[in-house]
This record gives structure tokens, C-alpha cells and sequence, in this order.
């Protein structure tokens, strides 16, 4: 990284220091790239915590980066799937485990603060990463290069954008890559919870008419040993109506929901609410741009699928990249249209997938009700069939191993 004042030149420019640009950022770092990242530290999202799946846990072992998550995070061992919709076509309750995929969990279950502080403190600690705490206020793509424009004032010259700078994202748009964008009649609740009950390591999705109504396994605290996290899905009426109640009246409608299930429950800290949209782009990439996470794929958070994607875009960027020559423009368009390939298939598929199920409990028509409720019995009763879906979901088979890493980043200190 060459740096005469105000003007910076660098390999690579990751836009964003949200989850998925941090893990970009220090995936590209990996591969041996200098990076520039310019985000700022988002703020805090009140309840918001992800899960990650195995197959996303084994990308970011392969970084170096999964460690950093155990004393922060709670496993999830199993999933139960409560159909609380009153139709006449319910199936009866379903619980996949781990066990049954040769697991001794699906994945964990971490705050989205907890997540960007670690790796921003990983990233704040590689030399291969200068950290600008500004936002791009403009790009120029141009054939020889890209050149962007921060916000206080300097300007970085780069050979490509890795832009993980969320849904409104200026790369995207600067590049003019088309999207479609649609909302929801939904706001999703999210907040943590305190209960008597044990969740035994277990998320619990409620479908509701509204949409699902989910309790996953958080980490004890001395003081707490159950806790969960919750993802309330509701019309956003209900939701404003929900906000404005006192904490106790609330966690009396949130015991009602759940039907006692963890006994009494206690909110612990801020609620957040977040209106429920989907985002597909035409593309995951122009010329000399690559986007991640959900500057590619918005969705709502049914199957926990939007950052485990994030992850995904990002490793697969790092492949892409790895070994790429900078100054080759040639070698640079191959490399995007690579990670356009490695990509499109993947979201594609967990968009169209997330939006059906979506869509299918919002429906309230007899013959949706009737399919959904036979896939999910035919889900739960063929053990293959049953088997095969956990492992897509939790291990996907388009997740590529970017082990080789590793060992060249600790060769290169
Ligand atoms: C209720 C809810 C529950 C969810 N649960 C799960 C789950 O269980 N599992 C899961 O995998 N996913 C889950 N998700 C999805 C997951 O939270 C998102 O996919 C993820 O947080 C997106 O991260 P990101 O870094 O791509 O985007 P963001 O977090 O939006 O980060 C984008 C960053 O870019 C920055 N930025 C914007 N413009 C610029 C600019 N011009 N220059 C520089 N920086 C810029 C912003 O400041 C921001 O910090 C959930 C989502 C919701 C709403």
C-alpha cells in the first residue's frame, strides 16, 4: 500500500466494515492482497444475533477466524419446526438434530455485535490492512482502474472493489447493476430473552401466519443461565404496537406465543425492529467489482441463510482473487467473472427458496397450506430425503474449502 498524502494506492478495496466486509477484508489479506478498508463501525443492532452454520464455521476456521467466536457464542444442536398456523393441513411438530448428519452441532448462535467487534480487532491487528474509518462517497470504474473517493476528503486508486457495503450499496449502483427489490407485510422483532425453561441447545421456529416466531440458543451469563435470542416475525402494525409496550406486558404475549414453552421469560436490554424486504441483482459483479453480502441478497431471516451467504461471497471472492495478478487487467476480468459464476447458482437459490417459504405461510390458501404441510411430513418421514436437506442447508455443497490460506498468510508474516 503506497500512501503520498491524500491519495492512496492499494490492491484491493473492500467498501463496508460490517460483518461480511470485515471477513472479505481479512479473506483478501489472506490470500496475500493489500487491502484498503474503508467502513465505519455500524451501530450496535439491538437483538440482532445470526447463526452460522458447520459449512460457514469450516470457512472460517480455514481464516483463522472461527476460534475467535467460541467464548462469545452458543452451539445449536437442533432445530424444531412448530406449524402454529391453525390449519387443517398442520404436520406435526418436526426436530432435526445434529447427530443425524454426523454432527455434533449445526452451527452457533452470536450477537451481530459480538461478531463485527472480534474481526474488526483481527483485522485492526494484519498488516496487509489499512483501515479508513470513512465512508466512499463516489467511485470512478474505469478500464485502467478504479478510483474512489472517501468522505474525508482522500481518494484511493485500486485495481478492483470487493463492495460489502450493504443493501444501498454505492458501488453497486455507481456500476449501474440492475436489482429487483421487493417488501414484505412483515417487521421482524428481535431482541434477548431470559426464561426459566431450558432450550437444551435447541432453536425453536414457531410458523406463524405472520411468519415464524423463533427462539435460538444464546450463551449463559452467570446470572442467566437460559437465554435465547428471538425473531418475531409479525405485520408491521402489530410490531409497532409491540414496541410500545411495557417490557412485563410484552413478555407476557412472548410466553402466550411460545405456549409456555420456556416458562417465564424476561427481555434482557434493547428490542430492535426491522421491516422484512428481498433484493436480487441482475449481476454479483461488473468490471472490476466484486459484491458481498447483502449488497447482493437481501432476505428475510427464515433458515438464518443471509450472512452464512455473506461468508460464501467472501471466501469465494478470496478464491477468486487468489493468485490473481493486479496489474493484468486481463487476469482481473477473469477473476470477476469467475466469482460470478462461483456465485450466481447459490444466492439465486437461497433467494427464490427463502421468498417461497416466506410467501407459503403468509398465503392462508388452502391448497398452499396442503403442499407445505406435506413437504415438511415428507421432509421429516424419508430419512434420505430428510438427511439430504440437512446437509445442503448446514453444509452446502457449493461452500469451497479456502484452506491453502493459512499457511501462505503465516509463511508471509
Ligand atoms: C432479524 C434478522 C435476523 C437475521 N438472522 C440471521 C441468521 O440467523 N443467520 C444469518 O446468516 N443471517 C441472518 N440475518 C442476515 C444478516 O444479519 C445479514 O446478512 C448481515 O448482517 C449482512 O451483513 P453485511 O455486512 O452484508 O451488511 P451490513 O451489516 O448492512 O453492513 C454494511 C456496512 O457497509 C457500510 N457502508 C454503507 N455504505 C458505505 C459506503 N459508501 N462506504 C463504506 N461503507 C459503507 C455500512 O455502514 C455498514 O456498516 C438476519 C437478518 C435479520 C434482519
Amino acid at each position: 500500500m503506497a500512501d503520498s498524502g491524500n491519495r492512496i494506492r492499494t490492491n484491493i478495496l473492500v467498501a463496508g466494515a460490517g460483518a461480511t466486509g470485515l471477513i472479505a477484508a481479512i479473506a483478501l489479506a489472506r490470500a496475500g492482497h493489500s487491502v484498503a478498508l474503508v467502513g465505519v463501525a455500524p451501530p450496535p443492532l439491538p437483538g440482532r444475533t445470526v447463526a452460522l452454520f458447520e459449512g460457514s464455521l469450516r470457512l472460517l476456521d480455514d481464516l483463522g477466524l472461527r476460534d475467535a467466536l467460541n467464548d462469545i457464542s452458543a452451539d445449536v444442536r437442533g432445530i424444531r419446526i412448530i406449524d402454529d398456523t391453525s390449519s387443517i393441513f398442520r404436520p406435526p411438530p418436526a426436530v432435526f438434530e445434529a447427530g443425524e448428519i454426523g454432527l455434533d452441532a449445526f452451527g452457533l448462535n452470536i450477537t451481530n455485535d459480538d461478531i463485527v467487534a472480534r474481526y474488526a480487532e483481527i483485522a485492526a491487528g494484519m498488516p496487509a490492512i489499512t483501515r479508513y474509518e470513512t465512508l466512499v462517497s463516489a467511485y470512478d470504474f474505469r478500464g485502467d482502474g478504479v478510483t474512489a473517493t472517501l468522505a474525508d476528503g482522500r481518494t484511493i486508486d485500486c485495481a478492483l472493489v470487493v463492495a460489502g457495503d450493504g443493501r444501498n450499496s454505492l458501488a453497486r449502483k455507481t456500476a449501474a447493476v440492475g436489482v429487483r427489490e421487493w417488501s414484505y407485510p412483515q417487521t421482524a422483532i428481535t431482541g434477548i430473552l431470559r426464561h426459566r425453561r431450558p432450550h437444551g441447545a435447541i432453536t425453536t421456529e414457531f410458523h406463524t401466519r405472520q411468519g415464524p416466531f423463533t427462539f435460538v440458543p444464546m450463551a449463559p451469563l452467570a446470572d442467566a443461565p437460559n437465554r435465547s435470542s428471538l425473531v418475531w416475525l409479525m405485520a408491521p402494525g402489530e410490531a409497532k404496537r409491540r414496541m410500545a409496550l411495557e417490557p412485563r406486558a410484552l413478555a407476557a404475549e412472548i410466553e402466550e406465543r411460545s405456549h409456555y414453552r420456556f416458562g417465564a421469560v424476561e427481555i434482557e436490554g434493547k428490542l430492535g425492529a426491522f421491516p422484512m424486504a428481498c433484493m436480487r441483482t441482475a449481476t454479483v459483479s461488473a468490471p472490476r467489482l466484486m459484491l458481498v453480502g447483502e449488497a447482493c441478497h437481501v432476505f428475510p431471516p427464515l433458515a438464518a441463510q443471509g450472512l452464512n451467504l455473506g461468508i460464501r461471497d467472501s471466501t469465494d471472492a478470496a478464491l477468486a482473487l487468489d493468485g490473481v495478478d493486479l496489474a493484468d487487467a486481463r487476469a482481473i476480468a477473469a477473476a470477476v467473472d469467475d466469482y460470478e459464476r462461483a456465485r450466481r447458482a447459490d444466492i439465486d437459490i437461497r433467494t427464490r427458496g427463502v421468498d417461497l417459504m416466506n410467501r407459503s405461510l403468509l398465503a392462508d390458501i388452502l391448497p398452499v397450506d396442503l403442499l407445505r404441510g406435506a413437504t415438511l411430513a415428507a421432509v421429516t418421514a424419508i430419512g434420505p430425503l430428510r438427511r439430504a436437506i440437512l446437509r445442503e442447508g448446514i453444509t452446502p455443497s457449493l461452500a469451497r474449502s479456502v484452506g491453502p490460506f493459512i499457511p501462505r498468510a503465516i509463511a508471509g508474516r
